[in-house]
């Protein structure tokens, strides 16, 4: 999960589709503006150029009973269908981070090691319930295997993640070792920018390793 700028402008469909009875979140101008705030990316799992998307609640509004919270602009999140069906359990109401506000990054570490994704709080977070609450739900974006087609969704997920940093590692290494660095000091900043796909893995990488690789760390901050 990575800060996303979310333009202040609220698309004008919601104003219009508020007044009615059923009215709708999801016309074109909505997920359009989503689409290209979020980098068109699943704001939890960061999987990118989604071809099933879905627009997800931050705060429920327990079946439109909070009609405030269904047009609210401010409210809607650009989602794939996996991590909104995981997302959409009670001991998530109220409690996840509000990325378009706060930067996670500050917060959570995005680790994956021994082919497993680890999401953990920093210290000065270990109290906080929408910190830990947000680990909890970004950990079983990636790793919840209750159901058989959940599993599949992780897994899918997870091997997604592995070639981006496997592709992130070469380049790396490519970086270091040769002359003419400059083709792939290009290519890290695309990687290591928030836009990217799986940004907040390759970042945190990055950040860990940053005596390594001082030059990158103005882009990873
Ligand atoms: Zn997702």
């Amino acid at each position: 999960m990575v800060k996303i700028n979310r333009t202040p402008i609220p698309p004008a469909s919601l104003a219009i589709e508020k007044e009615k009875v059923n009215g709708s979140y999801t016309n074109l101008d909505v997920i359009n503006q989503l689409k290209h705030d979020f980098n068109d990316k699943c704001y939890l799992c960061e999987l990118k150029d989604l071809t099933d998307v879905e627009v997800e609640h931050l705060l429920p509004h327990y079946n439109r009973k909070i009609k405030e919270r269904v047009f609210d602009w401010n409210n809607l999140f650009y989602c794939c269908p996996h991590c909104n069906r995981v997302k959409n359990n009670r001991k998530y109401d109220e409690k996840i981070l509000d990325c378009c506000k706060v930067d996670p990054e500050k917060f959570l570490n995005h680790i994956y090691r021994d082919g497993k994704v680890i999401i953990t709080v920093n210290n000065i977070s270990n109290d906080d319930d929408i910190i830990n609450s947000t680990a909890d739900l970004l950990q079983n974006c990636f790793e919840s295997k209750n159901t058989g087609i959940r599993t599949i969704q992780c897994y899918q997920r997870v091997k997604r993640l592995e070639e981006t940093l496997n592709t992130l590692y070469k380049t790396l290494e490519n970086f270091k070792n040769n002359k003419n660095s400059m083709p792939y000091l290009r290519a890290l900043k695309a990687m290591l920018s928030r836009e990217y796909k799986f940004a907040a893995f390759t970042r945190y990488y990055v950040r860990s390793h940053i005596n390594e690789y001082p030059e990158l760390k103005e882009f990873v901050l």
